[in-house]
């Protein structure tokens, strides 16, 4: 059992000034009893937990001396959950994903611009860590529109609405000009610490092929990852990605991999296993509902959606009525703007995705409205381990761990010095922590009511701070750090 207890220098140094035997260490908080489970290790024991200030500091058989001692028998303590795909940034939202279990908001798929801005406005606002990418389409709004500045598309739909049906940011394609002003905007947000660059092809159908190569190259040369929504839904528009991906040398993180590829997800999983086979780095997500959420408003819902989604208006549902759309209510809604809820998948593509080896858990959880919006950011995590792990038992406790923990951490720390000290139970490791009874964890939102929380999570550590404790949310806890990426190679 790899298990170290790391002594300060400067108690040790007191001990033998005082020429006694180094006295037991007390450690601010210990976790005693609990099944500590680091699938990055692969340790999975009974392990107390000894934390520092914000980082662990001792995993220890024997009993640790601690300040405050929290009794976690018979729960697991797993590393905080790190959701790639995070477009709910709002402290409510992220206070709705604390209770199940995510100790770190990322929102890389749709991005922020301008990148700086957007990070001050978070700082000591924030549950949970957060962090985004720079966005392609907040930088197409820029460039197109005369400076407007969307900072973040899902917390700030407003911006985007302004600007009318069918923008220029998302509808026009690009002069060679504008491309170049595409790339200083996206070197720009780099340069401001953001995590990658992140592309919704499908809400910008303005964008070339050569315009994503352009930019894809853009984060090549930065030897940053691009998060993709693929162009269109299903294996066509996931090759093009791919080969894109390829020719510019850039690595690559498909989202939400179940509902981009649709009834194409076999041949979408394995186009993405073969491609890494030969040496490509892909990587994608998945979350566990059968149905997507998105701003009806959005150059998604442009004409000929129906046949995109291999869909029509009855498989839509306006959260905030519950009502199923028709084309008179589609058009009335498209004109106001909202969220949607698009029935779209299969469970078998979900589970398959799930199941699938190397698939990450990721939330894609849009900004809850008035209490209405879609369950998946308030419950995929203890989705995962109560439906699919404990009750269909269509993956094991640590592979799922793995998949919201170290694995996106990986897919970031060869840029994100920070990522490499989460996703671990670890000593040294930043001390957020999610502690779950295995036997009762599960959500309760649904598409009635998305905002119920999960239960069977015990207690969320950020930073070392209680953001959940005793199964309550603390509030007023904002323990949430930026994570940026580190400057760029020179
Ligand atoms: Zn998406």
């Amino acid at each position: 059992m790899p298990i170290s207890i790391r002594v300060p220098v400067a108690s040790l140094a007191a001990a033998l000034v005082m020429g006694a035997c180094a006295p037991a260490p007390t450690y601010d908080l210990v976790l005693a009893g609990g099944r500590v489970l680091d699938p990055a290790s692969g340790l999975d024991s009974l392990v107390n937990v000894g934390i520092w200030g914000d980082s662990v500091a001792a995993l220890s058989a024997a009993p640790l001396r601690g300040t405050e001692v929290v009794d976690v028998t018979g729960l697991v303590i797993a590393p905080g959950f790190i959701d790639l795909h995070a477009h709910g940034q709002t402290r409510e939202d992220m206070e709705l994903q604390a209770q199940d279990g995510v100790t770190t908001a990322l929102e890389m798929e749709a991005g922020v611009f301008p990148v700086a801005k957007w990070y001050a406005s978070r700082e000591g606002k924030a549950p949970l860590n957060f962090g985004a990418t720079v966005g392609h389409r907040p930088a197409r709004f820029f460039v197109f529109h005369d400076g407007i500045e969307v900072l973040h598309g899902a917390t700030n739909p407003g911006v985007v609405a302004g600007l009318g049906p069918m923008p220029a940011g998302a509808n026009q394609a690009a002069s060679a000009a504008q491309i170049e002003a595409l790339g200083g905007t996206i070197r720009q947000g780099l340069d401001e610490g953001a995590l990658g660059v992140g592309f919704g092809i499908n809400y910008s159908p303005g964008a070339t092929p050569e315009e994503i190569g352009q930019l894809f190259r853009v984060a090549a040369d930065r030897r940053v990852p691009v998060f993709v929504h693929t162009r269109a839904f299903g294996i066509g528009a996931i090759r093009e990605t791919v080969a894109a991906a390829h020719d510019a040398g850039a690595a690559l993180h498909v989202v939400h991999i179940a509902s981009s590829s649709l009834g194409d997800l076999p041949e979408a999983l394995a186009l993405l296993d073969s491609a890494r086979a030969g040496g490509q780095d892909v990587t994608t997500e998945v979350y566990p509902y059968t149905a997507g959420s998105t701003r009806l408003e959005s150059a998604m819902f442009n004409p000929g959606w129906q046949a995109n989604l291999r869909l029509d208006y009855s498989d839509l549902a306006w959260p905030l009525t519950g009502e199923r759309l028709t084309r008179e209510s589609f058009e009335r809604y498209r004109r106001q703007g909202g969220w949607v809820v698009i029935h779209m998948m299969k469970d078998e593509h979900v589970d398959r995705a799930i199941q699938h080896p190397g698939v990450m858990i990721a939330s894609d959880g849009v900004p809850f409205v008035n209490g209405t919006g879609h369950p998946r950011g308030a419950g995929t995590y203890a989705r995962i381990l109560g439906r699919y792990v404990r009750e269909r038992k269509l993956l094991g406790l640590n592979d799922a761990v793995a998949r919201m923990t170290i694995l996106p951490a990986r897919r970031l720390e060869a840029h994100v010095p920070a990522m490499a000290r989460k996703g671990r139970v670890q000593v040294g490791a930043d001390a957020d922590l999610t502690i779950f009874d295995p036997t009762t964890i599960i959500d309760r939102a649904t598409f009635t009511e998305p905002t119920l929380t999960s239960v069977g999570i015990s207690h969320v550590l950020v930073n070392g701070t209680f953001v959940v404790r005793d199964g309550r949310l603390v509030s007023g806890a904002l323990p949430g750090r930026p994570v940026r990426a580190a400057a760029p190679p020179r």
